[in-house]
């Protein structure tokens, strides 16, 4: 469906039905799947693939439009139903807000992709107070508000489920380039830890998603500070084209999202180069 891959608007050739989303029919047919940063890049690749597998996807984004778009193109891909809502996810109200109304509307949340985030790239002492403040309520909050709200639903219910956050390689990977940014990310892998721990007693599965560079638009939207935006985003964007192993399609981390909830995975590093620092990291292996 080229309509399809030409509105996901990442620049990247997605194919629209992938072996690996099919395979998942069985297991994600007619469940209720949340997911946040869906109207672009790696958020609407996830609400594609779920969709594949024939589940009822929301799709959530402050772009109200695009997770519009989404939600559209999601019942084209095989969801029998599909909703949008146009939400920021570091708006506590607004989250709790949501929560209530899709629990009356739909019911309970079985898969949540805490996936919404936004890049800051710049050195630690051009990072201001105001920058930290702003990445730290998207990246980290964001997942914080989406855990504690649909996950309380979950245990609640007592039928299992699943969450899902999206961290990065820099949360294991220091780099004194994207020191805020990392450091959320980090903070999302370790509540992800924290929150499987809490929950394993119940049958709710918490993974933590770590991609390296992917192809998104994510570069686009990023704050840069103490360089020259435009140029540092024209130089990202080169990397990202001359380099054919960072040329990577959001819709493998899509099936890796899929994967890691069907086998119940705690944390999985996806891009060959995130996968190669986590193996060399100072991190012991999590089971
Ligand atoms: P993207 O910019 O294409 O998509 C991010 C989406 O999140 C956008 O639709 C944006 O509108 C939405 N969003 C941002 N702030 C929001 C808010 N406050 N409330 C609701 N929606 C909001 O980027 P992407 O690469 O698809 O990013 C998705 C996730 O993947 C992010 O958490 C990002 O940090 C993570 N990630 C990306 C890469 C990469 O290289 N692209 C690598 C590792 C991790």
């Amino acid at each position: 469906d080229e309509t399809a891959g030409e509105a996901r608007g990442d620049g990247a050739q997605a194919p629209a039905r992938t072996p690996a989303t099919g395979r998942y029919a069985e297991r994600f047919g007619g469940q209720l799947v949340l997911v946040t940063g869906a109207a672009s890049g790696i958020g609407r690749a996830t609400a594609f693939a779920f969709a594949e597998a024939g589940a009822r996807v929301i799709a959530v984004d402050r772009d109200a439009e695009g997770a519009a778009r989404t939600a559209e193109l999601s019942l084209l891909a095989g969801a029998p139903e599909a909703w949008s809502e146009a939400v920021d996810v570091s708006d506590e109200q607004a989250m709790e807000e949501l929560a209530a109304k899709v629990h009356a509307e739909h019911g309970v949340v079985d898969v949540l992709v805490n996936n919404a985030g936004i890049g800051l790239s710049g050195s630690f002492f051009d990072t201001t107070p105001e920058d930290w403040r702003r990445v730290l309520d998207v990246n980290l909050w964001g997942v914080i508000h989406g855990c504690r709200l649909f996950g309380r639903q979950m245990a609640e219910r007592g039928q299992g489920g699943h969450i899902v956050n999206t961290a990065s390689a820099a949360a294991y990977q220091p780099s004194k380039a994207l020191p805020a940014y990392s450091t959320s990310k980090a903070a999302v892998l370790m509540l992800s830890e924290c929150l499987r721990a809490e929950l394993a007693g119940q049958d709710i599965g918490v993974t933590a998603i770590c991609p390296g560079l992917v192809n998104t638009n994510i570069t686009d939207t990023a704050t840069f500070v103490g360089v020259d935006a435009q140029e540092e985003r024209r130089r990202q964007k080169r990397s990202t084209r001359v380099y054919g192993l960072r040329n990577y399609p959001p819709e493998k981390v899509a099936d890796a999202i899929l994967r890691a909830v069907v086998l119940n995975k705690a944390m999985v590093p996806v891009t060959p180069e995130a996968r190669a620092s986590y193996a060399l990291s100072r991190f012991l292996p999590r089971a």
